[in-house]
Parts: C-alpha cells; structure tokens; sequence
C-alpha cells in the first residue's frame, strides 16, 4: 500500500522507520535483527535507504593511479523484497539521482514495479567524497526533481525510448517522497529559494515530504508554516534521531548540517558515561514526539541507522 493511503486512513499519527542496508558481506538476519525489536509498535512502512558507490585509487605498474568503484552497502531493492516477503509491511526503497543515468533509473524502477513496491523515496544523493560538489552521470538525472519526473512518466506507461505508451503501470503507479529541510539544504544560499525547489518536487507529483533529523521543535513547527505559506500542501513527515553516543555532538551537525540545541548538547557534554548520554537522548527523543504528537503530525519516521535501541524505548513511551 502507498505511504499516502496509510496517512489518509490513519485517524492517529503512524510510526514507521528507516533502516540501512548492512556492509556488503552480512546476511539479511543483520536487518531482521534491527526490525524485529520494532514490530510491535506496528510500523506502516519501512524505508531502505540507498548507498552509491565510492571511488578508490590504486596505484599501478608504471605509478599510474586507477580509479575503482567500490560498492559497501549494497541490496537496497532485495531488502525491501525480503522485508515485504517476511513481514507483509510495506517498504520505501530510497532511489537517488548520484551514480545512475536515466537508463539504469528505468531498469531500477522496473524491478521495483515487478516485485510489488508501491513507494519510492526520490533523492539527489550527495557528491562522492572524491568530488567538492554533486556531478550527475552522463544521461542521468541532475536535481530529485528530475527523478520524480521520470517516476511520474513511467507510473503514466511512458518508458525512456519505447515510442507507444504502454499501459499505466500494474501498481497504479509508485506514490512518491522527497527530502525537506527544517533548517534548510546546506547547498542552497536561502530558505526562499529552497522552499521554491521543494514546491517544485511536490507539483511535479511527490506526494509526500519527510524530513531531515532535527532536535528543535520549532525548527520543524516553523518549516512546516513557511511550507504551507509557500502552497506546499503535501503531509510533512518529521524525522527523529536519538543521540546515541558522545562523538555524535560534532559528527550529526557535520554531516546533516543541523544544530544540536544548547539544553541538550551541554547535558550531554556534560557527562562521560555513554550509557547515561544514551537516556538523554532517549528523554529528549520522547518529549519532541509528545509535542510533534500533539501538533498533528500525521507520522513520525525514525531514523535508526542499524541500532534499533533507543528508537525502542521512544516509541514504547508514545505509541
Ligand atoms: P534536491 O531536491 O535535488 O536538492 C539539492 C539541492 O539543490 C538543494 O539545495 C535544493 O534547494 C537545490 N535544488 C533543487 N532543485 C534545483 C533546481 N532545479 N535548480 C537549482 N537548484 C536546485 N542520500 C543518499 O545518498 N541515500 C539515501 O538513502 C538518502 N536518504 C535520505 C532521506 C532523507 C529523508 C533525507 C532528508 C536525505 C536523504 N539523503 C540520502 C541525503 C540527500 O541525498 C542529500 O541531502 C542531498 O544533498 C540532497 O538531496 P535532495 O533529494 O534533497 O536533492
């Protein structure tokens, strides 16, 4: 079922997940690990994120270097196939623009057509580590905006290079997601101009937003407000991160571009014990969703990152 229907028929907020896929060379039991602590609380869907390749270089006869792809954490389509098998929950592969032209784009979608997958989570991805800014692949799609035009042709039946439109596709087409920022896309120079690019995605048909991980309420009350000013309609999926260790002060604003409130980064700053920082981020985890629970949101989406502990806790004290 479509990540939209599940909103639409749901009176109370709905708890769902992210999980990512394991380093190359684990089996599929490392995801069951992580899932199985969270069936409880009856998840309607569980996102897989997706991983480019990374590039390494080896040097050579002669001294000259080679540049080699490297896959680490493959398998996003057959997770989300294993997880729909084994538990008959509904997954949301993310699919991203980085490492893909259109042509692959096509095949990737036409794989998750034929093995049932309703829901697409449409993304950019970032810049490999080798590159300073995102360099899409010859022929490939540049913005998430392309991608979920691409999603959209294909859900009417119109393949890349095939002249006759086929039918629309057997699953009624894929209902699709993209990324908001509460406190903004680290690229874009404004907010204005952000927000701009977001409404773009959702009129050229994404129906759905979820959020990057935030610690301040406000953040998100304010976003979605800017949004809804800006005629973004779409429901707006908040997405939650319990700190779980010390080094995650420095490493989540670092990577997510996202500030850390001060209440909370010094009561963590101000112990050595992990198990304690750990609580902390659980209590902080379970206050924002009271108050995103009681504002209406229609979901909120866990982003686990493989460790399914404190998401646990959480959610055994709100759902
Ligand atoms: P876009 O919507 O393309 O935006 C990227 C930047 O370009 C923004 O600054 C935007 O304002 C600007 N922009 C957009 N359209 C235009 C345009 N037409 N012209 C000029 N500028 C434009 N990454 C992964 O690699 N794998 C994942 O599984 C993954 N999952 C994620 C899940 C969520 C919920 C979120 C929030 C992020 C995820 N990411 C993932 C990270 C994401 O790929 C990066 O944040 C990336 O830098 C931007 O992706 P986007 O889809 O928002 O890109």
């Amino acid at each position: 079922m479509k990540v939209i229907e599940h909103i639409k028929k749901s009176k109370s907020t709905l708890f769902s997940f992210e999980i990512l896929p394991p380093l190359k060379g684990k089996s599929i039991h490392s995801i069951y690990e992580s899932i199985d602590p969270l069936l409880e609380f009856n998840p309607s869907f569980i996102n897989v994120t997706y991983h480019r390749e990374e590039y390494i270089y080896k040097k050579r006869e002669g001294g000259y270097l080679e540049k080699i792809s490297v896959r680490k954490r493959p398998g996003t389509v057959g997770i989300c196939a294993a997880i729909i098998n084994k538990y008959k929950i509904d997954t949301v592969p993310h699919l991203i623009c980085g490492g893909f032209s259109k042509e692959e784009t096509e095949n990737a979608l036409i794989d998750l057509q034929f093995l049932g997958i309703d829901n697409i989570l449409a993304l950019r991805g970032d810049a490999v580590k080798t590159e300073v800014s995102f360099i899409p692949e010859p022929n490939g799609n540049e913005h998430a905006i392309d991608l979920v035009k691409q999603i959209v042709q294909l859900n009417d039946g119109k393949y890349l290079y095939e002249e006759e439109m086929t039918n629309s596709t057997s699953n009624g087409g894929f209902c699709i997601g993209v990324a908001g920022y509460p406190e903004k896309h680290f690229e874009c120079p404004n907010f204005a101009s952000d927000l701009k690019h977001l409404k773009a995605k959702v009129e050229a048909g994404a129906e759905y937003i979820v959020t990057q991980l935030f610690y301040d309420n406000e953040k998100y009350f304010n976003y979605v407000k800017l949004c809804r000013d800006s005629g973004i309609k779409v429901p707006i999926i908040p997405g939650i991160k319990p700190i779980s260790t010390q080094k995650q002060l420095q490493s989540l604003p670092k990577f997510f571009h996202i500030e850390v409130p001060e209440q909370l980064a010094d009561a963590i700053d101000k112990t050595d014990d992990e198990k304690k920082v750990k609580e902390i981020g659980i209590e902080w985890g379970i206050q924002q969703c009271k108050e995103l629970i009681k504002f209406g949101v229609p979901c909120i989406h866990f982003y686990t990152m493989g460790k399914s502990e404190s998401v646990r806790k959480i959610a055994g004290a709100i759902f």
